[in-house]
Order: C-alpha cells, then sequence, then structure tokens
C-alpha cells in the first residue's frame, strides 16, 4: 500500500521513531539526516562506555531502516544556506514534513570573555568525544582545573570522561559550578555512582557550611544532604589522591579572564542567595563576586533549537501554534508568525521542539504522540504526486558525491565492527566523514570482488 510520502529531517531517536509510525501506517517516508550515520545523541552523546544500551539502541535504529518503506539519505543537512534547503524539500511535494533535528543550538550566556579558547558548549564536547566530524577533530583540549557549569547527567558524563576514560593526562581538579545549592541536583545517584569516589568529603563539608546560612532561607538542611542527596558522603572516598571533584554551589559565572595566549585563566562568578517563589527555589544574584581559577570550562546548561535550519524560530526555539483549544496538538505545529497561520503539513517533534528535555524514551515517546497527529493530518490532506527516492537521489547527487545511504549504513557498521574486533575493542569509530565514506567505499569494492559462488 503506497499512501504518498512524508518526508523526516533528523535521524535520531525522534526522527527514527517517527519514521517507523508514519511507515507502519502504510506512508513511504524519506528521511534527511545531517550525520553521516543515524542515531544523533544516542551515537554521539550517549556515554561511551554505555555499549550495551548504544548496542541495543543500534539495533532497534537498523531494524527502522530496514523497512521497505523508508529511505535514508545521510550526510545530507537541511540548512537555510546549504545544498538542501526546506523550500528544495517542499518542491519534492512530501505530504508533510515532520523536523527532528533535536537542539543543536548553542546557549550563550552573553558574558565577557565567551569566546576564549579552552571554553566549551557540553554538546560540542559530547561530540567532540563520541567522535562526531567536525567536533571529533577539533581542540577540546582541557587543563589541570576544570569548571563544569550545571549538575545534570550531562555533568556527570563530561566529570566521568575528564576523570575517568578520557586518554592522556587527567585534569587534577574537576569543579561543579551551580547556581543553585545541594537539595537542587538534577543528577541521577547511578550515574552518579561513576564518579563518587573522586568527590572531596571533607572539601564538599566546608562548602556546605559555606552555603548553610543561605540555602537554610529555603528551609534547607544542610544535616540532611548525606541522607537525602549525596549518601555517598557516608563513605570514604576511594579514588587516587590526584584527581579530585568538588562543587561550587550559589554561584553563577558572569565573566571570563583569558591569560596572554586567550586561553580562560579566571572566572568570575558572582555569589547567589537563594530565595522560595512559590515551591520552588530560585538563584537570585548578589553583589559580590569572587575570581576562581580555571583553564578549562564547560557549559552543561542545556541546549537550544539551531536558528539555521529554515523554519520559524523564536528566543531559542522552533515557533509552534500557540492555539490553545487544542494545545496537544498544537504543540508538534510550526507555525509562521508572520503570516500569523500554521505552516501547513510542517511538524516538530523531540529535541527539536523541546531542547535538552528527557532520555532516549521520552524523545520517542514525543516523536510518537506527534506522529499520531501527523497521521490525523494526512487521513484529510490534499493527495499529491510527490518526488520518489530515485528522483530525489538524482537531483541531490547533481549538488553532492558524498550523500549515503541505509546499504551504506550497513557497510559502514561491517567496516567499524571489522575494525572493533581486530583492536579487540568493544566498539570503533572513524572519526571523519573522509574516513566514513572511505571505509563504505572499500566495502563496495570488497563485495563486489568476491566471486559470485563465493558470495
Ligand atoms: C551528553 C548526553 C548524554 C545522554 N545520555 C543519555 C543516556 O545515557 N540515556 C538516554 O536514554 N538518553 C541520554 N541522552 C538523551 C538522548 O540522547 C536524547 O533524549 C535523544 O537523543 C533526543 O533525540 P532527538 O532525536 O530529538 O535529537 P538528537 O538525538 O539530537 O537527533 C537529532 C538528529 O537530527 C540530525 N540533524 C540535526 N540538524 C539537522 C539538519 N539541519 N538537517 C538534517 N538533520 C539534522 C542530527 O544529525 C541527528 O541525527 C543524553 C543526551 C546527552 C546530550
Amino acid at each position: 500500500m503506497d499512501r504518498g510520502t512524508v518526508f523526516v529531517v533528523g535521524a535520531g531517536p525522534a526522527g527514527l521513531f517517527a519514521a517507523r509510525k508514519i511507515a507502519s501506517a502504510g506512508y513511504q517516508v524519506v528521511i534527511f539526516n545531517r550525520d553521516v550515520k543515524p542515531g544523533g545523541l544516542a551515537e554521539y552523546g550517549i556515554y561511551p562506555e554505555k555499549h550495551h544500551m548504544k548496542q541495543g539502541l543500534r539495533k532497534q535504529f537498523t531494524k527502522i531502516l530496514e523497512m521497505p518503506n523508508v529511505t535514508y539519505f545521510g550526510n545530507a543537512p537541511v540548512r537555510e544556506t546549504g545544498v538542501l534547503r526546506v523550500g528544495d524539500l517542499r518542491q519534492w511535494n512530501p505530504l508533510a514534513l515532520v523536523f527532528a533535528v533535536g537542539a543543536q543550538g548553542t546557549k550563550k550566556l552573553g558574558m565577557p570573555g565567551e569566546d576564549a579558547r579552552g571554553v566549551y558548549s557540553a554538546k560540542d564536547y559530547v561530540f567532540y568525544y563520541n567522535q562526531l566530524p567536525p567536533f571529533a577533530s577539533q581542540d577540546f583540549s582541557s587543563g589541570r582545573r576544570v569548571a563544569i557549569v550545571g549538575m545534570g547527567n550531562v555533568m556527570v558524563d563530561i566529570a566521568r570522561w575528564l576523570l575517568v576514560d578520557m586518554p592522556g593526562e587527567k585534569p587534577e581538579e574537576v569543579t561543579v559550578v551551580a547556581r543553585r545549592g545541594p537539595f537542587e541536583v538534577k543528577f541521577d545517584e547511578k550515574e552518579f555512582d561513576h564518579i563518587e569516589m573522586f568527590l572531596d568529603r571533607q572539601v564538599f563539608q566546608e562548602e556546605l557550611r559555606r552555603v548553610d546560612e543561605r540555602i537554610r532561607a529555603c528551609n534547607q538542611d544542610i544535616s540532611q544532604v548525606p541522607e537525602k542527596i549525596f549518601p555517598w558522603l557516608n563513605k570514604p572516598a576511594t579514588a587516587p589522591g590526584n584527581r579530585r571533584l568538588s562543587f561550587r554551589f550559589l554561584t553563577s559565572p558572569v565573566a571570563i579572564e583569558p591569560d596572554a595566549n586567550g586561553r580562560i585563566s579566571k572566572l568570575k562568578v558572582v555569589e547567589n542567595n537563594l530565595v522560595l517563589e512559590g515551591d520552588t527555589t530560585k538563584a537570585k544574584a548578589t553583589d559580590k563576586t569572587t575570581l576562581l581559577d580555571f583553564d578549562t570550562l564547560i557549559f552543561a546548561i542545556g541546549d537550544v533549537a539551531d536558528p539555521t535550519v529554515g523554519i520559524p524560530y523564536a528566543k531559542g526555539g522552533y515557533v509552534t501554534n500557540p492555539d490553545t483549544v487544542e494545545p496537544d496538538r498544537a504543540a508538534y505545529e510550526v507555525f509562521d508568525a508572520q503570516a500569523g497561520k500554521v505552516l501547513e503539513g510542517h511538524y516538530v517533534v523531540g529535541w527539536a521542539r523541546k531542547a535538552s528535555e528527557g532520555l532516549v524514551g521520552k524523545a520517542r515517546f514525543d516523536a510518537e504522540h506527534g506522529v499520531d497527529f501527523v497521521l490525523k493530518y494526512l487521513e484529510s490532506a490534499a493527495k499529491k504526486l510527490s518526488a520518489t527516492p530515485e528522483q530525489i537521489a538524482r537531483e541531490l547527487a547533481r549538488h553532492t558525491d558524498s550523500l549515503v545511504a541505509k546499504q551504506d549504513v550497513a557497510l559502514l557498521t561491517l567496516a567499524e565492527e571489522a575494525k572493533a574486533r581486530a583492536a579487540n575493542r568493544p566498539a570503533f569509530k572513524f572519526s571523519t566523514n573522509q574516513e566514513m565514506l572511505a571505509a563504505i567505499q572499500k566495502e563496495k569494492e570488497g563485495s563486489r570482488a568476491i566471486p559470485k559462488a563465493a558470495a
């Protein structure tokens, strides 16, 4: 049954699970993905050592790509100013467009010195250590004293990388800088288990005493921190003494001072008070500032949507229908505020809709829920004759010779698995597009070279 074609932009968990649901309803699905490989942050964000989880997700993604009515174009970013624009997609006449491009924009605080060397966004940094091109080949050097701003699971992943798995010389001191206090940590206990052995218990207790009076203003009691938030405090640290993890609470960065080489050397911070607003605590800046010594600073404060994709964008996100009659459906519909109407047939799902919100399961739920509205729309939408995947491939091939099809992804997987086996490692990744494309080519030539009888 061919009911027409829907385009999905982005092949992270949201895009792939959306594609599966649309394809299962009998539509052709054509996916355009920026990266060579599918998977998005499941491939390039989730911690490298979580092999089991990554492998499980890859298997599910492979099955989705194997669906006969799903076409994949990797290495095909959709950008306002690129080879492939939203306008091009529309010319191919899809019944609907589902944007699942994740949150690829960087949240900037707009403070002086933000562009100094050694200052990174967590997204770029995790892309780097998960080997996503081009980040994998860029300078993400860290020094001896690293600050990570934020208290979520991404902070824990980055601290874990720096203290445990990073090859070469590791930092001596990783400091978590947080605008609120110990009761507002956002990470999961089982994630922190990977780094608790580095937590300097004595320094942590001193820090609790430093902020005691200010958090007491919100009826928080530091004596409950070990019991309620940091159970690890009840046992000694076991990590080698030359690497330690500490926290600096009620602290917000306000400026970065670079050294003579343009690398961060000091972070100016402001001390915060903690205030209660309704049920939630808020950080309120005082006028007291302090200079802290750091040679590396990583912002793990969440991301925003990428403004360059070419769909309506405002305040860090794609604009969705403000309609309050059916807010659930409206929240997935892309809205043209200038024209004052919905961009018909354009939808946004996953982290593209709500940046940095939740784990893979949540992105999947969001995508599948969004697709319910897409499918409903398609029931009454005008029928259209869309370009076929072959026509699209031919058109794209006029502009680029490095498109990646789903068969190519399978060949790349074979090449990377062979490399992993040869190196006796659980996984291997090529870290440039050139290497990936060359490996695909080599696999193609290899399979052509096998005599028919042996194949
Ligand atoms: C550091 C980190 C660690 C995490 N660890 C875990 C974990 O352990 N467990 C867990 O369940 N979840 C984890 N998550 C969360 C999980 O990765 C996300 O919930 C999920 O990946 C979001 O899916 P998404 O498809 O919306 O976005 P993404 O995964 O970001 O996928 C976006 C896709 O869109 C593509 N794209 C981007 N721009 C364009 C464009 N212009 N044109 C075409 N394609 C484009 C990208 O190539 C990518 O394939 C982690 C997230 C981070 C940041």
